[in-house]
């Protein structure tokens, strides 16, 4: 399969335009890009004409629920907790594998407008989820949520499994280890993942220091320690990792963080929301922390919408330093694109050079709020929206143009079937 982008303005990996490029995709590869010239179409199987607009890497969500597109808006304006305990959990026990199928393809097919070719899921049925994304060819990671109230907790099986998950092979499915937080695993559970992830040399990611009242309760029950001093503790750090929200994380934690390398994913939609608080990412940036930018869930958000994310990650700590020179669009780039990549393990799709995966979104410039062009990251940053993707690849496949999505299902019909899917649970 070779498709060949032409007349394409192409973002390089140091965040700048290149103008007026071909790029060709050849397989799940980028062969080559150079500048735009009149050779023979003919070879190509498609030759899409991109008339002076953008070419970006994929967009990575590196901290998602996917599935739980099925709690969206229907239990908003609540604390985190009583959100957690009163509409989460009941509903979650009620899910089936069919649930989580068709709920997870939803959440793709919202990822895909947004210009993200893949996510870091963590959800409750792992077969479910990965059944959805090979069925999709969308990328995506599954970290292991493992809590002591799940009825099968097996977390070496999983990792054996979907790191080869029917052939795949690690291409489209990767496996992390990972908990779902401190305050819902026990002793005994966070000392047998920490075996796991030093008998694979395995990194590990966890939801920490998302609410105050988390790290309240962490330091109660170990002797003052904050949740990321446990998990070093136990040394599941010890081969990299890292952090979903970090919002309340302190000054030791940081320094951990910095040691090990680790990745803190901020979520500042889901964060604001819960008014869970606003996290530093600026001081993350100043510790020399690399930090990805992920959704959460739609329960939680309540959209999947990268961009978003982007603004709010930069505007909030804006207005938290009182300095409106912070957190430089390059400097979101780099979260959503690079440190996304390392997220998923997949560092060969971070950006457009020849050799990379064929991870690409085609941004559409000719609508108002792109207009006019001025400086372009400073648009896609601050500006940009789902209605200006015009096209997005994964594994040098098309998954979404103008506004639909040619995967294996029906768009209507994945609508049709998470309303049926959910008036039954619910009737449940
Ligand atoms: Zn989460």
């Amino acid at each position: 399969m070779s498709i060949k982008f032409k007349n394409a303005n192409v973002l390089n990996k140091d965040f700048d335009i290149l103008e007026s490029q071909d790029l060709i995709v050849e397989n799940n590869r980028i062969k080559t890009i150079r500048a735009t010239d009149s050779s023979d179409d003919s070879k190509y199987e498609r030759v899409i004409d991109c008339n002076d607009n953008y070419l970006i890497p994929g967009i990575k969500n590196s901290h998602s629920h996917n599935a739980m597109v099925f709690l969206r808006s229907m239990s908003d304006d609540l604390p985190l907790h009583d959100w957690l305990q009163k509409y989460c959990f009941p509903n979650e026990a009620k899910l089936t594998y069919e649930d989580i199928y068709y709920f997870t393809m939803l959440g793709i097919m919202e990822n895909l407008s947004s210009g993200v070719t893949g996510s870091m899921d963590m959800y409750l049925d792992s077969y479910a989820m990965a059944d959805a994304c090979l069925a999709v060819g969308f990328r995506v990671n599954i970290c292991d949520t493992m809590q002591k109230f799940n009825k099968k907790i097996a977390p070496e099986e999983y990792y054996l499994e979907f790191n080869n998950y029917k052939g795949d092979n690690g291409n489209l499915i990767k496996y992390n280890l990972g908990m779902h937080a401190e305050y819902t695993n026990t002793e005994e559970l966070i000392k047998m993942m920490s075996d796991l992830t030093h008998k694979y040399k395995a990194s590990f990611f966890t939801h920490i220091a998302e609410t105050k009242f988390e790290v309240d309760g962490c330091k109660e029950r170990w002797g003052g320690l904050t949740p990321v001093q446990v998990f070093e503790k136990f040394g599941l750090f010890d081969y990299g990792g890292g952090g979903y929200h970090c919002v309340h994380i302190e000054d030791c934690d940081y320094e951990i963080f910095k040691k090990h390398d680790c990745i803190a994913v901020t979520c500042p939609g889901s964060n604001v929301k819960l008014a869970s608080g606003i996290p530093k990412v600026k001081k993350m940036l100043d510790y020399g922390l690399r930090v990805a930018i992920g959704t959460d869930g739609p329960a939680s958000n309540n959209a999947i919408d990268m961009f978003r994310e982007m603004y709010l990650t930069t505007t909030l700590q804006k207005v938290t330093n009182d300095d409106a020179s912070v957190l430089k669009p390059k400097e979101i780039l780099k979260m959503v694109m690079v440190n996304g990549a390392a997220c998923l393990g997949h560092t060969d799709g971070d950006v457009l050079e020849e050799g990379k995966l064929a991870d690409i979104v085609l941004i559409d410039v000719n609508k108002p709020n792109m207009q006019p062009r001025n400086t372009f990251i400073n648009n896609l940053v601050y500006s940009c929206g789902k209605q200006n993707v015009k096209l997005t690849m994964v594994d040098g496949r098309i998954l979404y143009e103008d506004g639909k999505f040619l995967i294996k299902e029906d768009e209507n019909y994945v609508y049709k079937k998470c309303n049926e899917l959910l008036h039954n649970l619910l009737n449940r």
